[in-house]
């Protein structure tokens, strides 16, 4: 299917975050052509796109710098400073989605940054090894980190799940780039696919490749089961591969989370690795089931 593009105005593109660990994000696009089966971002992003299918549109910001450069500049005058608290690379897109080769929105905002002197933390966090070209800018800022998103080590399992992203083993290359440049490095495994990544053995191994190509920060998520997310997932798997319905769906309770809590921090111990927030993370409770 041919991805539709529209190019639209934004109203404002430096907004309050609502995720856990940042205070502003930056979104150069809305929507996102790499359409990972679990992505959280295809229900919070549709609202403008309700009858779409995700990964088929993507809104391009086409005036997100010029107006970044008005916002930063207005609450630099409200709050006298330059330094607003850390500003994350984006909520509900990749910002390195490859349209970005054309319209090259993310590093125009992040030169606007730059040039502005911006001096909290920046977190860029992608699946695209596109960001490599940006090196240059991204050594610029004060205080930045580039993440990858990384949930397997299998190119078979990312080109299955993440249906049109690069595979994971060129962000592994990506990552190494960027650490031998000096750009500090983080890691998000996330969600942690269940069947394929939840056991130790599994999670050991990509955390000694992570540790192999310079990454000091590893972030932990739960995979999020919500009714939406799991409706397009369940779809998916239904047609292609309905042998793992049962196994995702034991990765729906508190017990399950437990478990997994438990595996990875025996992985992490005496790794010298930071655990993002300390803790995995996850975005919904739940009940308490039997697995
Ligand atoms: S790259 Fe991120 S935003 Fe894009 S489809 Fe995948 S999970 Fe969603």
């Amino acid at each position: 299917m041919v991805p539709k593009i529209n190019l639209i105005q934004a109203k404002s593109i430096f907004t309050k975050s609502g995720l856990p660990g940042s205070d502003w994000v930056i979104n150069p696009y809305n929507g996102c052509l790499f359409g990972c089966m679990y992505c959280y971002a295809a229900q919070i992003a549709r609202w403008r796109h309700p009858d779409e299918i995700w990964g088929t549109y993507l809104d391009v910001k086409i005036n997100a710098p010029e107006l970044l450069k008005e916002e930063l500049e207005k609450l630099k005058k409200r709050l006298k400073t330059k330094n607003f608290g850390s500003v994350f690379f984006s909520s509900v897109t990749d910002p390195y989605v490859g349209l970005e080769v054309k319209y090259q929105l993310t590093r125009k905002c992040l030169e606007v940054l730059a040039d502005f002197g911006y001096e909290g933390n920046v977190s860029i966090q992608t699946k695209s090894p596109l960001v490599t070209k940006d090196i240059d800018v991204l050594k610029r800022l004060k205080d930045v980190a580039v993440g990858f998103t990384v949930t397997t080590l299998d190119d078979k399992v990312s080109r299955f799940l993440e249906v049109m992203a690069p595979t994971v083993s060129s962000r592994i290359q990506a990552l190494q780039e960027l650490h031998k440049a000096g750009i500090p490095t983080y890691a998000f495994i996330g969600p942690i696919l269940p069947h394929f990544t939840s056991d130790e053995g599994k999670i050991s191994e990509l955390l000694d490749k992570l540790q192999e190509v310079g990454v000091k920060e590893v972030w932990f998520e739960h995979i999020n089961l919500s009714p939406k997310i799991k409706a397009r997932l369940y779809d998916f798997l239904g047609k292609e591969a309905p042998e793992l319905i049962p196994e995702f769906e034991k990765a729906d309770t508190e017990e399950y989370r437990e478990k997994l809590e438990g595996v990875v921090h025996k992985a992490m111990r005496g790794r010298g690795l930071k655990m993002g927030l300390g803790k995995v993370i996850h975005h919904r409770k739940l009940p308490k089931k039997r697995i």
